[in-house]
């Protein structure tokens, strides 16, 4: 076994762990599509690694030959499709099924050439780095910066000049071979199979880096986000909150916070249903976004108890935002309801009075709360002084 016959077996083993790992992980979450995308690659680059095993021991290697190396471009186009859905630009189909069809024709002309033409080289090798450069290219499309994304664009940078380097390096390493059965006992092998495999690793970790961060983030997304509403969950609220407290220090800016609890709604549950008690809770939410226009952190901290903090206001200007939902809320025809039916929530506010644990304001927050339920719903209180004092709440609506 020639030592390029050994790097091809190893690549072999890599090229169907890489294809088991992207399917695992595409079968795990199935919104992971790119994982698809790039377990056919990997596929498809078997594919052509069992054709570089088959080829010395045909007596007419080209059509295998030719079909390998479409196999390898198919699995570049794929890898190519598949970081244009992780980078949610729109794949070059058109370039890419184009470019397919050329190189096929361009490996049925190669063949016919002598394998040591620098001519035959280059076309040879140009559907490679074509497939690879327009790699680069898609990650370089898509929004992200970040140095996993410039890592990946210069690997496969690297990798396309890799193959426009080969044709150089085959004059330099005494040439692939007379015939393709030659091949994978000359020094340009390799030399060719051992720098693609450090490439093809490099790209194919990062890629894997890329899915399984991904994957991360999606699940700690998921750990503090309420499905129904799309807010954040108590959890994750809680942990926004301690940040914004914690960035702002002693001496910030004014911070407030409003709780708010829907008004009767174990009674709308009974009526209408718990469907349409959903659809209470999802247009309340809708209501705070609106009103939050991006500037407020909005959570669901409850069946039907929501939270929101809201950086540089003061009670009066919290106060102003609570009434404008409680306001907005009260004119709200809910989707599904009789028309005319209402609905009204109870709100509590409270302005960050000095150095303040997220719990200390949380609870004077909710002290207010439960004074404007106990004021008869359908109206906003305003806790005014600490919790470490007695806690006198001022009526304000
Ligand atoms: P109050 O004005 O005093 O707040 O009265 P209330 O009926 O709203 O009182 P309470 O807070 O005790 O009841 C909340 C109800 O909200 C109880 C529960 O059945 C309902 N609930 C909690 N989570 C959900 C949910 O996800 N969907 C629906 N439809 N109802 C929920
Ligand atoms: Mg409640
Ligand atoms: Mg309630």
């Amino acid at each position: 076994m020639s030592g390029a016959s050994v790097i091809l077996f190893v690549n072999l083993m890599v090229g169907g762990l890489l294809t088991a790992f992207f399917l695992v992980l595409a079968l795990y979450d199935r919104r992971l599509v790119s994982a698809r995308w790039f377990a056919g690659a990997y596929g498809f680059g078997v594919a052509y690694i069992v054709g570089e095993f088959i080829i010395p021991f045909l007596v007419d290697a080209t059509p295998v030959s030719i079909l390998s190396s479409s196999s390898m471009v198919v699995a570049l186009a794929l890898l190519n499709i598949g970081i244009a859905s992780r980078y949610k630009v729109r794949p070059p189909l058109l370039f890419l099924g184009i470019a397919f069809v050329l190189s096929v024709g361009v490996f049925a002309v190669t063949a016919g050439m002598p394998r040591d033409s620098m001519v035959r080289n280059f076309l040879y090798q140009t559907p490679f780095f074509a497939m690879q450069a327009a790699g680069a290219w898609i990650v370089l499309s898509g929004r992200s910066r970040k140095l996993i994304d410039l890592a990946l664009a210069s690997f496969l940078g690297m990798t396309s000049l890799h193959y426009f380097s080969k044709p150089f390096a085959s004059i330099l390493l005494g040439g692939p071979g007379a015939r393709p059965q030659d091949y994978i006992a000359t020094a340009y092998a390799m030399f060719s199979q051992s720098m693609g495999t450090v490439f093809v690793l490099a790209t194919a970790l990062t890629l894997m880096a890329l899915l399984v961060s991904d994957l991360l983030r999606d699940v700690t997304w998921r750990s503090v986000t309420d499905p129904l509403s799309g807010l954040l969950n108590r959890r994750g609220f809680e942990e926004k909150l301690a940040e914004m407290l914690a960035k702002r220090g002693s001496s910030g800016p004014p911070l407030s916070l409003v709780f708010i609890d829907l008004d009767r709604f174990k009674s709308i549950n009974d009526t209408f249903g718990h469907a349409a008690g959903d659809r209470v809770i999802e247009t309340f939410a809708d209501i705070l976004r609106e009103a939050s226009a991006g500037l407020h952190v909005i959570g669901r901290v409850g069946g039907e108890e929501y939270a929101v903090a809201l950086s540089h206001c003061n009670a009066a200007t919290a106060q102003l935002f609570a009434e404008s939902v409680r306001a907005a809320f009260g004119e709200t025809q809910v989707d599904g309801f009789p028309e005319g039916q209402r609905f009204s929530a109870s709100f509590g506010v409270a302005t960050l009075d000095g150095p303040e644990t997220p719990s200390a304001l949380m609870e004077r927050a909710d002290a207010a709360l439960y004074e404007a339920k106990r004021a008869g719903r359908n109206c906003v209180r305003l806790a005014s002084v600490r919790a470490d004092g007695p806690v006198p709440l001022r009526v304000v609506s």
